[in-house]
C-alpha cells in the first residue's frame, strides 16, 4: 500500500499536535493540515495556556489524569532545554486561592503539578478576603509563540498545510485515506455535533512585567498568569455565548476583579482585550469513527472538545488520536478489497 494520506482538520493547539504526534508514530504517513484559520486567529491564540487541568464530568479521572501527566512531562522537558524561549513554554509558580475551603481536599493533578502543598499563614495575609490556598509550580504555553513553534517542526517534517474551509468531511474523500477531525467549537458545524456548546471567555493581555507569580480564585473566573511578555487577565465563562466582540464593561469587571487579587496591577499598561469559544462538551471526543455514504466508507478520526482545558492535555489526547490513525491504517492495510476500509 502507498503511504496513507491523512488530513488534519484545525490549526488550533489540538490540530497541530495531533499532526506532530501521527508524523513521529507513523513517519511514511502523508499529512496535510487544512484550516480555516491558524495562528494568530483560533482560539488557541486567545488562551492563556496554563496547564491547569479542567474537569471533564463524562471522561474518567484516571484518563485525564494520564493526558496531564504525559503534557506535563513533554512540556517540562521543552521547558528544560534550548528550544524553551522560542517554543513559549516556561514554569511558573502561584497561589490558587479560596474565598471558602473547598470539600475536595487534593485535586487529581496535585502529584502532576511540581510542589504542590497548603498555602501558609504568612502567604495568606496577601489575600485577606480568602480563607485557604494552595501553591505550586506549574507549566505555562505562550501563545502564538507555542503554535508558531509547533507549525516549524511540522514544516521540518515536510507536512503541507493550506488555508481552506471544509464545509464536509465528504469533500476529502477522493484525495485523502484518513481525515482526523480536529476543528475545535467548528466541529459543531462540520459535524453538527449538538453535544458540543461554546463557553465564551474574553481575557485581557496586559503589560505589568513585575508580576511574576500566577494567581487564580479557586472559583476559575477571576485568574493572573503571567507568561514571558505579557500577563493574561481573565475572565468569563459564558455558556452558549457566540459572540466574539469584546464587551467594555467585561473588560472593566475584568481589571477590577484582578487588581483587588493583585492592586500592583493598576498601573498595567497596553491593555488588550481578546475574546475565544471554548469547545465545550461533557467529554472530549476522541474516537474512530467509519462514515458511510452508497456503499463508500471514509475513515475518521475525531480529537475535539477540549473546553477550557485544551492546553493541558493537548499532548495527552493528541498521542492517543496518533494511536487512533495508527488503527485505522492497520485496517486499510487489512482490507483485501482495495476499497477503503
Ligand atoms: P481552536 O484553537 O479553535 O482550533 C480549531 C481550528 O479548526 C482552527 O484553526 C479553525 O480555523 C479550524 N476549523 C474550524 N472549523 C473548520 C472547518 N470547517 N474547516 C477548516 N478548519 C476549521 N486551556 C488551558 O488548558 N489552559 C488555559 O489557561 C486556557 N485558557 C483559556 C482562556 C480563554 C479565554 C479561552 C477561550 C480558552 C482557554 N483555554 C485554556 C482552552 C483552550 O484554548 C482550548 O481548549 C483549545 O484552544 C482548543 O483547541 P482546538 O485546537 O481544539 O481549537
Amino acid at each position: 500500500m502507498a503511504a496513507p494520506k491523512v488530513a488534519v482538520v484545525g490549526a488550533g493547539v489540538i490540530g497541530l499536535s495531533t499532526a506532530l504526534c501521527i508524523m513521529e508514530t507513523c513517519p511514511s504517513c502523508s499529512v496535510t493540515i487544512l484550516s480555516e484559520q491558524f495562528s494568530p486567529n483560533t482560539t488557541s491564540d486567545v488562551a492563556a495556556g496554563m496547564l491547569i487541568p479542567h474537569t471533564y464530568p463524562d471522561t474518567p479521572i484516571h484518563v485525564q489524569k494520564q493526558w496531564f501527566k504525559e503534557t506535563f512531562t513533554y512540556l517540562f522537558a521543552i521547558s528544560n532545554s534550548a528550544e524553551a524561549s522560542e517554543a513559549g513554554i516556561h514554569l511558573v509558580s502561584g497561589w490558587q486561592v479560596f474565598r471558602n475551603t473547598p470539600k475536595e481536599e487534593l485535586p487529581f493533578w496535585s502529584d502532576v503539578v511540581l510542589g504542590f502543598r497548603p498555602m501558609s499563614k504568612a502567604e495568606l495575609q496577601k489575600f485577606p478576603q480568602h480563607q485557604s490556598g494552595q501553591a505550586f509550580t506549574t507549566l505555562k504555553c505562550d501563545c502564538p509563540p507555542y503554535l508558531l513553534w509547533l507549525e516549524k517542526r511540522l514544516k521540518a517534517t515536510g507536512i503541507q498545510m493550506y488555508t481552506r474551509k471544509v464545509a464536509d468531511l465528504w469533500e476529502l474523500h477522493s484525495k485523502y485515506d484518513i481525515i482526523v477531525n480536529c476543528a475545535g467549537i467548528g466541529a459543531h458545524q462540520l459535524v453538527a455535533d449538538k453535544k458540543l456548546f461554546p463557553i465564551r471567555g474574553q481575557v485581557l493581555k496586559v503589560h505589568a512585567p513585575w508580576v511574576k507569580n500566577f494567581i487564580r480564585d479557586g472559583d476559575g473566573l477571576t485568574y493572573i498568569y503571567p507568561g514571558i511578555h505579557r500577563i493574561t487577565l481573565g475572565g468569563t465563562r459564558e455558556k452558549e455565548n457566540w459572540s466574539l466582540s469584546p464587551d467594555p464593561g467585561t473588560t472593566k469587571d475584568i481589571f477590577d476583579r484582578c487588581c483587588s487579587l493583585e492592586p500592583s496591577l493598576q498601573g498595567a499598561q497596553d491593555i488588550q482585550v481578546k475574546v475565544g469559544l471554548r469547545p465545550s462538551r461533557q467529554c472530549v471526543r476522541l474516537q474512530r469513527e467509519v462514515l458511510s455514504q452508497g456503499g463508500v466508507k471514509l475513515l475518521v478520526v475525531h480529537n475535539y472538545g477540549h473546553g477550557a482545558g485544551g492546553f493541558s492535555v493537548h499532548r495527552g489526547t493528541a498521542k492517543e488520536a496518533a494511536c487512533l490513525v495508527g488503527e485505522c491504517i492497520a485496517a486499510l492495510q487489512g482490507s483485501s478489497s482495495g476499497a477503503k476500509l
